[in-house]
């Protein structure tokens, strides 16, 4: 790591990045700006399209003091957009190892997969995020799940520079395990680098941090930022926007902002984003990527915004301060879930190698789910080998079975995958509810089941090693 004014910032030696300058960026610890700009709807007039990004575009790819990039991302499930791919050929001509491709797994599968790795090779595109998808409520619930992505990726003779995401804004003690087990799992089948969801509360971002260090598997970090505006604020604080929770507290702050003139509003904006910005280059994050960036002008205000945080905060001690006065009087936690992994996070002088785990215990199996652990586990030890018809009787009264076609339970702690809505077998999904419960039903997450296990059974491989 380097070290520089309370600056740390993850780096990778001894790997050959000559060609790929975003990929060269990570590894040489240039703090990196990307752009999110989401592929437009699939009905749009694609040269009107680029007629009105071509400034922004311009702009993005001009020299600048901090390396900037696109991350071009597709959209609202529900809302069909043009295909990603399609869309980066389209806005970046040149450029391209610059910039980040979101794939989403959404209704893909593994044949569509290899292809949109091969044309990315084929384009140009080197660096790929590889995430599972929300997938749309209206179709088919399945998505073919990132890890598997990753894995497919790493096996390939040319592997592509690949990325994976995570929310780590969990305050419930069983999903903030999952979500940092799942992206080490991500790490572990090639995942490169990670961009967060977005949020506010810095010492989750420095807990992902922490966490994945202690799981072995530290990799650089990019902090997503998220530009709101009026009616974006709102949809959050209805909790409409799926993942993303905060604190009663909080919402009563964006509100009053809402209140505000435009300006005014704005100014609120900025003033969290600069203090976001520099916390993430505190935190040793290589970068941020900025969602709600809509023209030129927003563009170029973020940029602005992010050079003068470096100059308001020029060390770490500074932006600590601003952190603690700004919150004083909010605590952005949804109550009553206030789960945190360390306590000792955001404090003066305290590294990594300083961390303090909570000793807030790990809930036990709840009734009854060891006694099936342990049954199925005796009785469908070698049932992934087997017809997954073999046994559906018992392995209905026993584990749920919802009878699929390939029986996984040994590989997955004897705990059906099935039983995710959106038959994850790899990892918790990041829009799980602040509670615990799973977002597409009134059930606890099946994800929040198995960490309890592992940990009663000290057996975390299938929760951060296993690909299924
Ligand atoms: S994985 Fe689950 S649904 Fe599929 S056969 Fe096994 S127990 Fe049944
Ligand atoms: S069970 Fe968990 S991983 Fe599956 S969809 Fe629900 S919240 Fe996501």
């Amino acid at each position: 790591m380097s070290e520089n004014n309370g600056v740390q910032l993850q780096m990778n030696f001894g790997k050959n990045t000559d060609e790929n300058k975003f990929q060269k960026q990570v590894y040489s610890a240039e703090f990196t700006i990307l752009f999110e700009l989401p592929a437009p709807s699939a009905d749009a007039e694609l040269e009107s399209t680029l007629k009105r990004l071509s400034p922004l575009i311009e702009f993005i790819n001009s020299p600048k003091d901090l390396p900037c990039g696109i991350a071009f991302t597709d959209s609202n499930p529900d809302f069909p957009s043009y295909p990603v791919l399609d869309f980066a050929a389209a806005v970046a001509p040149d450029h391209r190892d610059s910039h980040l491709i979101y794939l989403s797994g959404r209704g893909k599968d593994e044949e569509t997969i290899a292809g949109f790795f091969a044309q990315c090779r084929l384009e140009g595109f080197k660096n790929i995020v590889c995430v599972s998808g929300r997938p749309s409520l209206k179709q088919n619930k399945r998505v073919f799940e990132s890890v598997k992505m990753l894995q497919m990726n790493m096996e390939h003779e040319n592997p592509l520079f690949t990325g994976a995401v995570v929310n780590p804004y969990k305050y419930e003690i069983c999903t903030s395990i999952a979500q940092s087990l799942h992206l080490a799992k991500k790490a572990r089948a090639g995942a490169s680098f990670a961009i967060t969801q977005f949020g506010w509360d810095a010492a989750k971002l420095q807990e992902i941090a922490w966490q994945l260090d202690r799981n072995g598997c530290s990799i650089p970090l990019f902090a997503r930022q998220m530009l709101l505006t009026p009616a974006a604020a709102m949809e959050l604080c209805s909790g409409n926007y799926p993942g993303v929770r905060f604190s009663k507290n909080f919402q009563s702050a964006l509100r009053g902002e809402m209140q505000l003139s435009t300006a005014q509003f704005l100014a609120a904006q900025w003033k969290r984003f600069q203090l976001n910005v520099a916390g993430a280059r505190f935190l040793g994050y290589s970068g941020i990527q900025i969602g709600g960036i809509e023209n030129l002008a927003m563009a170029k205000t973020a940029y602005q915004m992010v050079q003068e945080s470096f100059k308001i905060f020029p060390a770490k001690q500074d932006w600590l301060d601003a952190v603690k006065d700004y919150y004083s009087q909010m605590i952005i936690a949804p109550y009553p879930w206030r789960y945190y992994l360390f306590d000792n996070l955001l404090q003066p002088d305290v590294s990594r190698e300083d961390a303090n785990v909570s000793r807030e215990p790990i809930p036990e199996p709840i009734s009854g789910e060891m006694f099936r652990y342990k049954l199925a586990k005796i009785l469908f030890s070698q049932s992934h080998l087997h017809p997954a018809a073999e046994r559906r009787l018992s392995k209905k009264l026993i584990v749920s079975c919802k009878g699929c076609s390939q029986c996984r339970l040994p590989l997955a702690q004897f705990q059906c995958p099935e039983e995710c809505p959106l038959g994850f077998c790899n990892g918790q999904c990041g829009e799980v509810d602040v509670s615990g419960k799973c977002f597409l039903s009134d059930e606890e997450c099946v994800y929040s089941k198995r960490v309890r296990m592992a940990v009663a059974l000290h057996e975390y491989k299938f929760l951060e090693e296993t690909v299924i």
